[in-house]
């Protein structure tokens, strides 16, 4: 009959389920379990602090999805974890403590560091419990580990009294458990998902948060699709930075607090309207915004926000979801979803030689592009000038084509127009595919001067009455095709309505020394140049 004791019991179960570290402090009684749990094969790393030590394992947990062990001792030794265990438990990160107990024939006896344990983990944990004898030790860590990770990640606890360390018992009369699967996936109920894809697709300025419970859910893969497939703007939480990169194109963090009082669909990827997140409510947040909120924790749908689909289940699986009904229905959501100036300048500035002549004109084509696109020669930059003259650049590009091609530079000319600027001048596109002048004329179209209008809202005039008295002076023909003019004289025509249409469409011109290029890159027309944030630069006080 071979006997064991109850540390090699607590280290043999926590190694059935696969924990493999464990952080700490020992004492009495707890010297036998590290050392128990080193001879399993567990690595022990030790500590100063049991706080410290908790930390430790709740970042083990966070990391790899498996809850680690923090070994504290009786009394004072739990007490100090109590700071890692509420970390750990707000957190939402699985990790185990293991407490060493005063001896049980002693309890209410003032026995050594004797302390309320087990009542007193409960406020920091989700489950607090002392095994009742040696034979149902592994089937009470069992339980810790699986509570630890299963539903909504937190802190467990397990108090192991003095006595039990030592004891001994033949090992067949232990109830030994098996590992415990990794938790149970759960699903969004369809029409939920159904109805969040439909809000999402309505969206004129959807915005995606990425919490700390994506970065948990380890759903980088599927959140990045749904990114990129739909076009949609994100923005990560101080930790749910990096589950896609922070210089993706698609990342607004630089603008956090304009792109959450303008967004007006929300989906919420793992995080919590807390006050990280400002509540989720006015002034922060747009008063009419729509959340669809992803949790595993049914418990979180509608703190301080009620959302307008409650998406319950595990963040990987519930993007799955929401990516089938997409993937079906085409790129709908990307038609519908703009560029706005940054996000173009953005990707022209990444792909200009840098010895490129730049031409520009127009109101917020040339004011942002000033800002974003580089200049790195001398005399590579003719714009609207001192005069302000709009209709100047087409001509400037000519002659600037015509003498870099006398010069032989290889240097390319590209022009930077706003949609009316280009219209003062645009014949003159005959004139560059006449000489062959390789110019490419890239138009920010917003449908206006300053600002225009959309198609559907253009359409809405019509029906008003008469356009001339009710259509704004400022708009243009909405989504009007430059390039097709520009192809109507055998220059190559683009017309750019996405990111990856605007770096193709400027790659190839790129590669075209033959003729001139237009990109006709229709932005959103309510797109407009970051808010001044000093009062004294306005132009109502000059
Ligand atoms: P942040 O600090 O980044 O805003 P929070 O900690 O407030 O993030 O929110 C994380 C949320 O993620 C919690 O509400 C938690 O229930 C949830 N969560 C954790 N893991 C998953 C998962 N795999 N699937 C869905 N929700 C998850
Ligand atoms: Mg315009």
């Amino acid at each position: 009959m071979e006997e064991v004791t109850g540390a090699q019991i607590i280290a043999e179960a926590l190694r059935v389920q696969n924990v493999e570290y464990m952080f700490g402090i020992v004492g009495v009684p707890v010297i036998e379990v590290a050392m128990a749990a080193q001879a399993a094969g567990i690595k022990y790393v030790g500590m100063r602090n049991e706080q410290a030590a908790c930390y430790a394992a709740q970042a083990i947990g966070y990391l790899t999805g498996r809850a680690a062990v923090c070994l504290v001792v009786s009394g004072p030794g739990l007490i100090h974890a109590f700071g890692g265990m509420a970390n750990a438990n707000v957190n939402c990160w699985p990790v185990l403590v293991i407490g060493g107990s005063s001896d049980q024939n002693q309890e209410t006896m003032g026995a050594f560091q004797e302390f309320p344990q087990v009542e007193a983990c409960r406020l920091y944990s989700k489950f607090s419990a002392r095994p009742s004898s040696l034979e149902a030790i592994p089937s009470v860590i069992e339980k810790a580990f699986r509570s630890s990770t299963y539903g909504r990640p937190g802190a467990c606890y397990i108090d192991i009294s003095g006595d039990m360390v030592n004891a001994r018992v033949d090992r067949d009369r232990v109830r030994f458990v098996s590992c415990c699967p990794p938790p149970p996936v759960s699903l969004a109920e369809p029409s939920a998902v159904g109805d969040a894809a439909s809000v999402l697709k309505e969206a004129k300025r959807p915005l995606l948060i990425i919490g700390k419970g994506a970065a948990y859910g380890q759903a980088e893969r599927e959140i990045k699709e749904l990114v990129e497939l739909c076009g949609l703007p994100f923005l990560p939480t101080p930790m749910g930075k990096g589950v896609l990169p922070d210089d993706h194109p698609n990342c607004v963090a630089a603008a956090r607090s304009r792109a959450l009082l303008q967004a007006d669909v929300i989906v919420l990827l793992g995080a919590r309207l807390n006050w990280i997140l400002h509540f989720g409510l006015p002034p922060r947040f747009h008063p009419q915004v729509k959340i669809i909120q992803v949790d595993l924790c049914a418990e979180e749908m509608g703190n301080n926000v009620r959302p307008i689909a409650a998406l319950l289940g595990d963040i990987r699986a519930v993007v799955s979801q929401l990516l089938g009904c997409f993937r079906k229905e085409g790129l709908a959501l990307r038609q519908a979803l703009p560029m706005n100036y940054y996000t173009v300048f953005h990707h022209v500035a990444q792909l200009l030689p840098r010895d490129c002549v730049i031409v520009s004109e127009g109101a917020n084509t040339m004011d942002i592009g000033r800002t974003l696109l580089h200049n790195y020669l001398p005399r590579h930059r003719l714009d609207a000038g001192t005069f302000g003259t709009m209709g100047v650049g087409l001509g400037f590009a000519i002659a600037a084509a015509v003498l870099e091609r006398d010069r032989r530079s290889g240097h390319r000319v590209v022009c930077v127009e706003g949609d009316s600027a280009f219209g003062f001048s645009g014949m003159e596109v005959e004139t560059m595919c006449r000489y062959k002048l390789p110019v490419i004329i890239i138009v920010v179209n917003n449908n206006g001067i300053y600002s225009g209008v959309d198609p559907d809202t253009w359409r809405e005039l019509e029906k008003m009455g008469d356009l001339t008295t009710v259509a704004p002076p400022v708009t243009l023909l909405p989504d009007a095709r430059y390039d097709e003019v520009m192809a109507a004289f055998g220059g190559r025509g683009f017309l750019v309505r996405t990111q990856e249409e605007l770096r193709s469409a400027l790659e190839l011109s790129l590669q075209d020394w033959e003729r001139p290029s237009l990109l006709n890159v229709l932005i959103d027309p309510a797109s407009d140049r970051k808010q001044q944030e000093f009062s004294w630069l306005t132009r109502s006080n000059l």
